[in-house]
């Protein structure tokens, strides 16, 4: 039986990638920031929380010191290290804390693997926010990194450490280069999340209307269990490697937005354009949906998407879920969660 280690197992790719691998049969330890306050939401709709391979230990990504205690206790054959203070817009706000668990933290990581076992695989969770600006589109792997975020930043340094701890000490280090991924698990602070959540509250009466920042933004958004498999076809293949994990196309969040309402009955009409756009309800005129230009993020990333031909010529990786079926199934979850008056 393998023992892997997930560090943030209570964010959406750790409670899916803790489910995939105990359905393998793995013995997996989780980590949360605080045992006593750990947020275990996803991990119970999962229906994993109580599962006896399971096990959580304390590990804060500010107290990364840690890690050679944590790997002494644990002896994993993997880790997949996916904690991170994951908002791009939070960076802005305390660059610092994201600089140290989004960027220190892996190296402390590597350096544990290192020293105490450097048979031990490792997967850094690294982002398509790394491009930032990318001067040619579709990014992969030979894509220069030019990040314009403290979160961007932070990932392009724990990404080229897990680089050179595998060039440089042979390490089993892979690096996942994530583009957007999304799922019913997705935390609200995501604008997809926050949509579905949104118009399940509408649908049910309980919200007049949906605030937004801009429309127009793109992102190439797949689907969460889809990177989680690829995540552990990373981690199984002969060779540790970069991979780009994204579908190759993007859509607009209002794109998005005017399938969740579709999801849930409801049919919408833009009018007006900029911070005067809106959506009303086609059925009784309502509006919707307002523009916040309050909202709109310091730094908007620009033909952001990716190209995954190396995962799907040498994993067999395919990014198969369709946009709108991921939509769907957001809004059924927060349609179910907000009728039962759950707030997750
Ligand atoms: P998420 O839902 O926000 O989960 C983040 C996890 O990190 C949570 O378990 C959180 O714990 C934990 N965490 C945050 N700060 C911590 C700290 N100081 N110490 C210990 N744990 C801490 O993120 P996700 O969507 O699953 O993403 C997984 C990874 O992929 C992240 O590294 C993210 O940056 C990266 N990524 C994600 C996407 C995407 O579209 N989802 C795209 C590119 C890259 P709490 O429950 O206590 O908050």
């Amino acid at each position: 039986m393998k023992t892997a280690l997930i560090t943030g197992v209570t964010g959406q790719d750790g409670a899916l990638l803790a489910k995939r691998l105990l359905a393998r049969g793995d013995r997996v330890v989780g980590t949360v920031r605080r045992s006593a306050s750990a947020n275990l939401w996803r991990l119970e709709e999962l229906a994993i929380a109580q599962h006896e391979r399971l096990s959580l230990k304390s590990f804060d990504l500010l107290d990364a010191e840690r890690a050679r205690t944590l790997l002494a206790d644990i002896h994993p054959d993997e880790v997949y290290n996916l904690a991170a203070q994951s908002s791009v817009g939070a960076s802005f706000e305390e660059p610092m804390l994201t600089l140290q668990a989004v960027g220190a933290a892996p190296l402390q990581l590597l350096e544990a693997i290192r020293q105490f076992d450097p048979k031990i695989r490792f997967f850094q969770a690294s982002s398509a926010e790394m491009f930032g600006m990318p001067r040619s589109a579709p990014q992969d792997e030979d894509t220069p990194l030019c990040p314009r975020t403290p979160y961007g930043a932070a990932k392009v340094y724990a990404h080229w450490m897990t680089v050179s701890y595998r060039d440089t000490y042979g390490l089993f280090g892979c690096s996942g280069i994530l583009y957007n991924h999304e799922s019913a698990l997705r935390s609200r602070e995501f604008v997809t999340r926050k949509i579905s959540d949104s118009v399940a509250k509408i649908r049910l009466g309980k919200l007049e209307c949906l605030r937004l920042g801009r429309l127009d933004s793109r992102r190439d958004w797949g689907y969460a269990p889809d990177y989680v498999e690829a995540m552990v076809r990373m981690m199984q293949s002969e060779s540790p490697g970069t991979y780009v994990l994204a579908t190759g196309r993007t859509a607009s969040i209002r794109d998005f937005a005017a399938i969740a309402f579709r999801a849930a009955g409801i049919e919408i009409e833009f009018r007006g354009t900029g911070p005067d756009e809106t959506a009303v309800d086609r059925n009784n005129g309502r509006t919707v949906i307002r523009v916040d230009p309050a909202l709109y993020r310091p730094v908007e990333p620009e033909q952001l998407v990716g190209n995954p031909a190396r995962a799907r010529a040498a994993l067999g990786w395919e990014p198969a879920m369709p946009l709108d079926r991921i939509c769907a199934e957001m809004v059924e979850a927060d349609l179910r969660r907000n009728a039962a008056g759950v707030s997750l």
